[in-house]
Formats: structure tokens, sequence, C-alpha cells
């Protein structure tokens, strides 16, 4: 006998995003609800025939969303807020959560980052006083669309301990978790409908396993594991991923008489976890190994893996193992058979949703006694592609590796104190108080995104193409000037992102065509992959910013996206620690802002809004990351000259507590996203006096909404309650693309209009 193999989850997009043109389709009433439904059917219907056809045993179902998996659940346990109760219409119901509905004039749900992936959820929202009750109408139906099939699927629930800590409430000191008691009979009843329906397993996910379990949650789990009743014949798998598990959330797991049957381990991040797990397992049950990466696109070591699967199998017998992906394979892209433009050595190295699934049917083979010729074929031609990719040129660069090995140890601490620095840059750039400034993007109009569709169709020449980018930025700069702001910045036109832009100057980067991973509900995005060392192949942002300063005696920004950024939104290589390839993107781009020095550029902004999203999940793993990240960002800019004013940015404005290693990052001023919160951010400054300059966002660049003189006034001067006068930037939360120049010109122009008020507040205080 063999072990049954899994997944957790697949993509939903379809190959070529099909889920995301059908769904804006028809939001755009292109298309009718059935039309949808039946695009969505067959993206759905394929992926599980894709599954089988690869040999896979047990499919899930349910991992199927319209949009978004948590908005599943919530709505399957009638957890919807008093607000939408105006809307009939199921559909219109779930489109208003997830996107909120003008005609009645509601808003979504919010969204936030699904754990540490790129991924974004809408959150419940749950009162004190929270009424559930189960809609069990979509699992049902996924599950009967697949026995359609002739498929006996796994359905996947997201479980009720999770649920209620990713939820939101408003109620002030309320444990959330009490409501559990509410929502286990729910579950009971679900499960019931499913194993009535044929449902033989069923997968729990409750991914908060494997976070920091405060007291409360300590207790939920304790109900829940021991409480859940689940019907005869029903085999649960509770899955954890993202994590290791802490011998504490061990303890209660691994005990006999708990809900599971199977649990499921993410082997990719929590190998710690197998040895204590294995110990400790009752005999009643099993372990799903969470083998293939389901978060990374490298192909897997089957060697390895099949060894581990042995050996747990050696010790527990086939029938209480399965082989998995570590966690959904929802962060992965679809497939790699499209692929026609990758280097055929790195596509060889790769491995997306479709060849993961089959990396484990051949795990599941290799494990058997006597394992099939096509297995070893596919083992023996893994082991060449593994060695290829040690050993392969594209990987090794000596001169970024060297350049490594000399930045090592690297005091990143520029020589000269924030007081010295400020008062050369203030000599040198002879800013007004409260000086005026925006993030780096301009609109990115249709006109400039068919222009950059024309060039990349060969439509228009490179010549022809820069011509055209400098009317833009030269447009962008006398506008700049004529607004009277004080740092410009040149537009960004000739960006199309702000990390695969950096990825065509760099040695160890490539894109793909089609490698997208839903980021949130229709949209997606597709992140570059760092397969090898970096280093930088030629200037690449130098021309643009060369220009755009030869247009203006007032100072542009050189702009460029920061190592942490940078590593954050691609795929990482995984033969050596992040760290060490954001240090190396690092070197990179010290050599960029050494260029721009060079080139009498004289502010230099590093954006690094991704730095608090690569925060691990639990904290004890902050310090660590934060010491790398902070010193990758100081490494990219230590060696410029006093004078110059190095500039960061962040997006969102929870900071409040990490403020301090920010504040390590020393940058001259950092601009920050606060608007929408009101400056909640400011709370953190009466507790710890943020030492350089800063720039909380006046203006919400999300929002189509004009913000007026007097209300970005007003932030400002809450802003000037807390922080040193003399220390405030006016600017935008973010960059301005996604905006349209009718909105952003009267919006700067009422932000400057406020900073001047600020400036003559100062000057003649009025008593
Ligand atoms: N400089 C970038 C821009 O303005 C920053 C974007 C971001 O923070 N996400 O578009
Ligand atoms: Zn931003």
């Amino acid at each position: 006998m063999n072990p049954k193999t899994h997944i957790l989850g697949y993509p939903r997009i379809g190959p070529k995003r099909e889920y995301k043109f059908a769904i804006e389709k028809f939001w755009r009433k292109e298309i009718s609800a059935s039309d949808l439904q039946e695009t969505l059917s067959t993206i759905k219907n394929n992926n599980w025939l894709s599954q089988k056809e690869a040999g896979l045993d047990l499919l899930t179902s349910n991992d199927f969303s319209l949009y978004d998996q948590v908005l599943d659940t919530a709505i399957m346990l009638g957890c919807i807020p008093e607000r939408y109760a105006g809307i009939k219409d199921e559909l219109e119901l779930y489109f208003a959560l997830a996107r909120g509905n003008a005609e009645h004039s509601v808003v979504a749900l919010e969204m936030t980052k699904w754990f540490d992936t790129n991924y974004h959820y809408l959150v419940p929202e749950i009162a004190r006083q929270q009424k559930f009750a189960l809609n069990a109408k979509k699992p049902l139906a996924e599950f009967k669309a697949a026995q359609a099939l002739g498929i006996q699927s796994k359905p996947v629930i997201l479980g009720p301990v999770s649920f209620l800590a990713m939820s939101k409430t408003d109620a002030e000191g309320f444990n959330r978790f009490v409501l559990l008691s509410d929502l286990l009979p729910l579950y009971e009843d679900l499960l019931k409908q499913l194993a009535s329906a044929g449902a033989e397993y069923i997968q729990i996910d409750e991914p908060y396993l494997g976070m920091d379990w405060d007291i409360n949650l300590e207790r939920a789990y304790a109900k829940f594991l021991t409480e859940l009743t689940v019907p005869t014949g029903c085999k649960i798998i509770l899955a954890s991923y993202f994590s290791d598990l802490k011998d504490k959330a061990l303890n209660y797991i691994c005990k006999p008489d708990t809900c599971w049957n199977f649990l499921h381990l993410d082997l990719k991040r929590g190998q710690n976890s197998l040895k204590k797990v294995l110990a400790h397992l009752p005999v009643s049950k099993g372990l799903s190994l969470g083998l293939v990466d389901g978060r990374n696109i490298w192909l897997n070591d089957l060697e390895d893996s099949t060894s581990q699967a042995k050996e747990v199998i050696a010790q527990l017998g086939a029938e209480r193992v399965m082989l998995s992906s570590s966690c959904s394979l929802l962060h992965v892209p679809v497939s790699l058979s499209e692929e026609s433009e990758l280097d055929p050595q790195i596509k060889a190295w790769l491995s997306f949703a479709e060849e993961k699934v089959g990396e484990l049917v051949t795990i599941q083979d290799l494990c058997s006694e006597s394992p099939s010729e096509k297995a070893q074929s596919k083992l023996a031609q893994n082991k060449t592609n593994l060695q290829a990719r040690k050993s392969s040129p594209l990987v090794n660069n000596t001169a970024a590796q060297k350049a490594l090995q000399e930045a090592e140890g690297r005091d990143t601490q520029r020589p000269e104190s924030f007081a010295e620095r400020i008062a050369a840059q203030k000599q040198k750039l002879n800013l007004p108080l409260y000086p005026t400034t925006t993030i780096g993007s301009f609109p990115q109009t249709k006109e400039v995104r068919e222009l950059r569709n024309k060039f990349k169709r060969e439509e228009l020449s490179l010549a022809d193409y820069e011509t055209e980018i400098k009317r833009l930025t030269e447009e962008a700069i006398r506008w700049q000037e004529e607004v009277n702001i004080d740092v410009l910045v040149h537009g960004e036109f000739e960006r199309n992102d702000m990390v695969e832009y950096f990825g065509q100057f760099l040695t160890g980067f490539t894109t793909t065509l089609l490698g997208w991973v839903q980021s949130y509900g229709s949209r997606c995005v597709k992140p570059p992959i760092i397969y090898g060392d970096i280093s930088r192949v030629k200037p690449m942002t130098i021309e643009m910013a060369s220009y755009a300063q030869s247009l203006t005696d007032r100072p542009v920004k050189g702009m460029l996206t920061g190592p942490v950024t940078i590593l954050q939104w691609s795929f990482v290589r995984d033969d050596q620690a992040r760290s060490l390839t954001s240090r190396q993107i690092a070197l990179a781009l010290a050599e960029e802002v050494n260029d721009l020095v060079q080139a009498g550029i004289s502010v230099i902004q590093i954006d690094e809004p991704a730095l608090r999203e690569g925060l691990p999940l639990r904290r004890e793993h902050w310090p660590a990351y934060l010491a790398w990240a902070t010193d990758a960002f100081r490494l990219s800019c230590c060696q410029v000259p006093p004078a110059v004013q190095i500039h960061t940015h962040m997006c969102y404005a929870e900071f409040n507590d990490i403020i301090e290693q920010i504040a390590q990052m020393d940058a001259d001023v950092i601009t920050i996203e606060t608007s929408r919160s009101q400056m909640e951010l400011l709370n953190a400054f009466e507790r710890f006096a943020y030492p350089n300059q800063i720039g909380p966002g006046v203006y919400d660049v999300h929002s189509q909404r004009i913000p007026s003189v007097e209300e970005m006034v007003e932030l400002l001067a809450k802003a000037s309650l807390v922080l040193p006068k003399t220390n405030i930037w006016v600017n935008p939360d973010c960059g301005l693309k996604t905006r349209s120049w009718d909105e952003v010109k009267p919006a700067l122009q009422n932000m400057v209009a406020a900073a001047c008020a600020l400036r003559e507040k100062v000057l003649a205080p009025r008593s």
C-alpha cells in the first residue's frame, strides 16, 4: 500500500488568468451571472481533471472561490454585518462584501494580508452578540460538482478558531473566542452534511496553530481539539501551515481524544516539529507531510523528499501517512507549460502548481517497494537538473560573490551623525519649512501604458519610445514647478512595476510570461524570479534621473526600490539565506546610488514599502529579521556624502510596534502612509522621539476623493503636536500611479496650499 497524495488547495486563476477576465467582465456587465459561473466552473473542472490525470489520489474541493475563501467562510457561517442587510441578490451581496456597493452605499469588508503571503483576504466582522447560522450551500455544491466528474473529493474548510482569530471586532476587551461555543455546533452540522453527501476526508485549515498563542487562543484550541464531534467514518485532516508548531501547541494537539485523524505539517517551514510529533503521535492518528513547497517555485529535491517520507512510513506504516504540498498551491503560478520565453536551463529548475502535483505523484511512486521506471527516470532527471542548478554559471557569479564577501561585516552606519548630515543638506537644498514632495509615480495613464505596449510589440522604436517618455517627464517637471512643489520627482513613466523594472538590469533575475498568482479577488501579480547571484549589469535609473534634473533648478529625487522590497516581491532562490540575497541586491543598488551622486542628484529615495510585510509570523523571529533588513537598506546607501539626502518610503501605517527599528534605518527622511488612519502612527511618537525627518502622508491616494486644504492642514497640525516642526515633510501617502491627472492636480495644489498655510502660521503665529 502507498501513502495517499493530496494538496491543500490549487490556484483558482486558470492558466491564462481566465478567472480575472471573467470576473471583471461580469463587473463591467459585459457578461451575465450564468456566463460567469460557467467560466468559473470550467476552470474548476479543469483544475480537478488535470490533478486527476496527474494521478493525485485525494482531490480538494471548496478550495475554489469567487473572490476569497475567508469571505466564503463568513457567508457560510452567516456572519454578515448589518449594513449589507438591504442587499437581497446573492451575487450582489457577495461582491458588495468584497468591494463595496455604491448603489446601496456600503463599503467593503476590510482587506488584509493572508499571513506572510502576498494573498489578501477579507476580514470578517464579528460583534459581541454575534449570531451565526450555517449556510452549507457552497461546500456542498463544490463537493457535488466534483462528484459529477466522478471525483470523491476532500472538502477544505477554514477552521473555527482561525476564523475567529482573523476576524475583527470593535467590542473592546471582548474575548472573541467565547463565540467558539456557538460555532462548534455549526461546524458539526456542516461535517454531518458533507459526510452524508459522501465525503470521507475533510480538511480543516487551522493556520493559527503555528502562530503566537495567547491564553485565549490556547483555551480556544484546547476546546476545539477536544470538543468537536466528527461523524463516524469521516476523517479530519487538521492542516497547520506557514510555520512549525511550538511545544505548547503540540501538547494540545498530540492527544488521543482529539478531533482529527491526520495532522498536516508544513515541512518547508516546520521541520522542527516533525521529530516531536512522531515521538508523541497517538497510534490512532496519522500525518500529512507537506513536502512540496507551496510558497516557492523551485524544483523539489525528489530524493530528499522520498527519503523523508520513507522514514516516516517506516515508523508509522503507509496507511498513517499522506504526502502533500506544504500549504495550498494558491501562492504559486499555475503551469510552466506556456513559458516559451524562459531560458530552458532555468525553466528546468522550476516547478509551478501543475508540476508540483506531478512531483507528489512521483514521490509516492518512489516510496513504493518497486518504483516504476517512469518514476526512476524522473528521479534521475531531477538529480541532473538540481545538480545543473547548483553548478550553473547563471547562478554563480564570481564577481557578485566576491563583492558580498568584501562587504561582510561592513559598518553600514553613515559616518556623520544625522545632525551633521541635515546641516549639510540644509545648506545644499535650501528648502522651506514643511517642504513638499510626492512619493514618485505620477498617473500611469492610458497613453503611458499604450506607449509601453507599442514598444513591447515593436511598433515603436527605442528612440521614439524614449523621446515620448522624456516628453511626459518634462511635462511632469514643469507642472510640479508651476504648482511650487519643493522636491520634485520624474514620475516613473518608464516603469511598469517597481520590482520588475530593476530586474531587467540585474543578473540572477528573470521574469515569466504567465507566472501570475492571485493577490486578492481578480487582482494578480507576477513576481520576478531571483535564481542566482545578483549584480548590476548597467546603470538602471541614471539617464532618466539626470535628464529630469537637467530640466530644473529644484532638486529631483533619484528613485530606487530597496533591497528588502525587491526580495519580498519576488520568488527568491532557496539555496542561500534571504538575508544574503538581499545584501547582494543592496550592493547592486549601492552602485546605482553612487552613480546617482556622481550625476549630481542630491536627494535619493529608496522605497521599502514591503519591509513591514516581511516580518516573520512569530514575534520571536522579529529581531533577527529586522536586524538584517535594516542593515541591507543601510548597505545600499551608507557611502553617500553627508549633503546627499536619503529618503525612504513605506506604505501602511502599522509601524507603532517597530518604529525603533525603522529609525535604525537612519534615512534622513521617511515618507509614510498615515492619512487613512488619521495619523494613528503619531501615537508611537509620544513614546518614542523619532530622530530624523518624516513626512506623514496627508493625502489618501487610494481614494478618488480630493482632500481639502483644511483637512490637510488639520492633519499636519496634529503631526506638529508630537514632532518638531522642522522635521515635518508634506506629501501624499504613496505613489500616484493609479490616480488620474484630474484628481492629482487639484489634490497636490491643495497640498501645497496646506504647507504654505502651516508655514505662515509658524512664521506669524496668531494668539
Ligand atoms: N515610488 C513608488 C511610487 O511612487 C512607491 C510605490 C509604493 O510605495 N508602493 O509608485
Ligand atoms: Zn507606498
